[in-house]
């Protein structure tokens, strides 16, 4: 379902338990070699910059996860498509909103549940959203079928599975963003800039590993990088 959408208003979730944030996006055609993937860290305040290469061009990205201050996304994005031999100008740019998860919240209604975006499930650290989509989405789909064969509680039993299969560990993700997206520059260096964080980024994004095998730890590092003199 998504997010743009009016169902869920008609559905009677009119109130939904979430935090708005924004991202502008432009396609720029190119001719790329190189496969890597590019994040910034820094240059826009409670958020990140990324640039992923494509079949057929860049898909340079800004997005600000935390509120504040409202800032010039497109200037800031010009500087940054720039250090990539781009004119921002010559590119199609899109502006949307996302839709953070916020706490955990009911999914379920009489024969209608949410999944997706419109469920609010996208990671507030990192905005991942099509990882969680597709699964409250799953959960969604054994939901209606355990429903339409006769399970009374079915509905209301995803509510609980989105809880505690995903909400419980978004806790943890809220928590590092609250921390890492106030002061990026120590999170740039006790945390990014570890060897092992790239590594252990892609095992949560990939689903091995969960914020709340790690987030303790790293949460302990970003306060004591707060201190003077302790972090590195
Ligand atoms: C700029 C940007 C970059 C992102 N990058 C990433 C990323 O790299 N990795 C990642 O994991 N997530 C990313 N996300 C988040 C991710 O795209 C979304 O969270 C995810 O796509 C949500 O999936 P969804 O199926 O719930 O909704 P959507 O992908 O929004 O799909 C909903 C669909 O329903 C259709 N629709 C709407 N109303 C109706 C209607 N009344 N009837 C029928 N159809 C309707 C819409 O047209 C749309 O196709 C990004 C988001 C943005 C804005």
């Amino acid at each position: 379902m998504a997010l743009k959408g009016q169902m869920a208003k008609w559905l009677g979730f009119s109130d939904r338990k979430r935090r708005l944030a924004g991202a502008l996006e432009a396609e720029a055609p190119a001719n790329i070699q190189d496969s890597r993937i590019h994040f910034e860290f820094g240059m826009v305040k409670n958020g990140y910059i990324w640039n992923f290469p494509k079949a057929d061009g860049y898909s340079i990205g800004i997005g600000t996860f935390r509120g504040g201050e409202q800032q010039d996304f497109k200037s800031i994005l010009t500087e940054y498509a720039a250090s990539f031999g781009i004119d921002l100008k010559t590119t199609k740019q899109y502006g949307h909103p996302l839709c953070l998860w916020d706490g955990d919240q009911t999914l379920h209604t009489q024969n209608a549940l949410l999944a997706g975006e419109a469920a609010c499930v996208v990671d507030p650290m990192t905005a991942e959203g099509i990882r969680p989509s597709i699964f409250s989405g799953m959960k969604a789909a054994e939901a209606i079928d355990q429903a339409l064969g006769g399970s009374a509680n079915a509905l209301e039993q995803y509510t609980e599975v989105i809880s505690k299969e995903w909400g419980s560990d978004m806790v943890w993700a809220q928590r590092l963003a609250g921390v890492f997206y106030r002061v990026p520059g120590i999170g740039y260096k006790v945390g990014v800039k570890r060897p092992s964080a790239p590594a252990r980024m892609g095992k949560i994004l990939s689903g091995h590993m969960r914020y709340g095998d790690v987030a303790g730890r790293a949460l302990k590092r970003l306060s004591t990088g707060l201190i003077p003199g302790m972090g590195g």
